[in-house]
């Protein structure tokens, strides 16, 4: 018998990662394209890119049971219209239908950060669990929350977009979305630096100052480092950035009851540092049934969640009809 494959798309700024997986959610053959913005023809590459590895390894197309992607915006999962990738200039782009004309095999499309909530739920540290909210740490903040193993898109494909949950209600940072005080300001990449640079010019003897004198710049990374050499300023960062955390997946708990909350994205390399934080300031500000019910664990499958999501959005959308 021959063996049947999903195929997983994870369409970034940069890069295209895709991967063969089998039935069971095994990486079989896993690896990256450039993002070719300026002349658009990034579903031309995808489909070259798929026919290409699947001659290579010796898989028939007709061993391909369909494509599962993750796009940067939100997306109508029914039509597969990619209401807007604002880093490749797309809006209301028909992502489903270009990509299933160009390579002839069924493909559904979601939300990238809502693939890794999938995938997490799959094969990582979700374990499987059908209330689940996952958080993704990057330059942005990104969410999927799933609800009864479906994950909740809302009107305009906008649900789960637990970075732009308002933390700071008067006087916060602006956001790239319009408001200002979003929990993005304070717990992405970016809202470490900002607040890092903050805290150093209070706190002079900060050896953040002097990485910031020596490289014109602070990342999230120097600020980790820093806290592990017990560096004032950096954990009181890391203090700001828990408090917050914790109180947002609460209050955004309290109306999911989930089993698991996972946290992943670049951010959570640091996670060894705030973990035990904003499981704190979580089980303080959740009601206390669902503090009980939930548990806070470090997404596992790094840059793979969102491929093994796209998988397993095939697997359970299009093979199950
Ligand atoms: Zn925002």
């Amino acid at each position: 018998m021959t063996e049947t494959y999903l195929v997983g798309v994870d369409l970034g700024g940069t890069t295209i990662k895709l991967a063969f997986i089998n039935m069971n959610g095994v990486l079989i053959e896993k690896w990256e394209i450039p993002t070719n913005k300026k002349d658009n023809t990034i579903v031309e590459d995808i489909a070259k890119a798929i026919e290409e590895k699947a001659k290579s390894i010796g898989i028939l197309k007709d061993q391909l049971a369909g494509i599962g992607m993750g796009a940067p915006g939100p997306v109508n999962l029914e039509t597969g219209v990619v209401y807007q990738a604002v880093n490749l200039g797309w809006e209301n782009y028909p992502l489903k239908e270009k990509l299933e004309q160009a390579i002839g095999l069924p493909a559904i499309i979601d939300n990238d950060a809502n693939i890794a909530a999938l995938g997490e739920m799959w094969k990582g540290a979700g374990q499987q669990a059908k209330d689940l909210i996952c958080v993704t740490l990057g330059t942005g903040v990104g969410g999927g929350i799933i609800a009864n193993g479906e994950v909740i898109h809302g009107v305009r494909g906008a649900g789960g977009e637990i970075g732009h949950i308002t933390a700071v209600p008067e006087g916060g940072a602006r956001c790239n979305c319009g408001k200002t005080g979003c929990l993005e300001t304070i717990a992405s990449a970016t809202g470490i630096v900002r607040i890092a640079i903050e805290k150093m010019q209070k706190i002079e003897t900060s050896i953040l100052n002097d990485l910031y004198e020596q490289n014109c710049k602070l990342t999230a990374k120097d600020v980790f480092d820093a806290a592990r050499k017990q560096d004032q300023a950096a954990l009181e960062v890391i203090e700001e950035m828990s408090f917050h955390l914790g109180l947002a997946l609460a209050n955004l708990a309290n109306g999911l009851n989930p089993a698991k909350i996972v946290i992943g994205g670049g951010v959570s390399r640091g996670a060894d540092l705030f973990i035990e934080n904003v499981t704190f300031y979580f089980n303080k500000f959740a009601f206390p049934a669902v503090a009980k019910g939930a548990e806070i664990r470090v997404a596992t499958l790094g840059n793979d969640a969102g491929v093994i999501g796209g998988a397993w959005l095939v697997k359970s959308k299009i093979m199950n009809q």
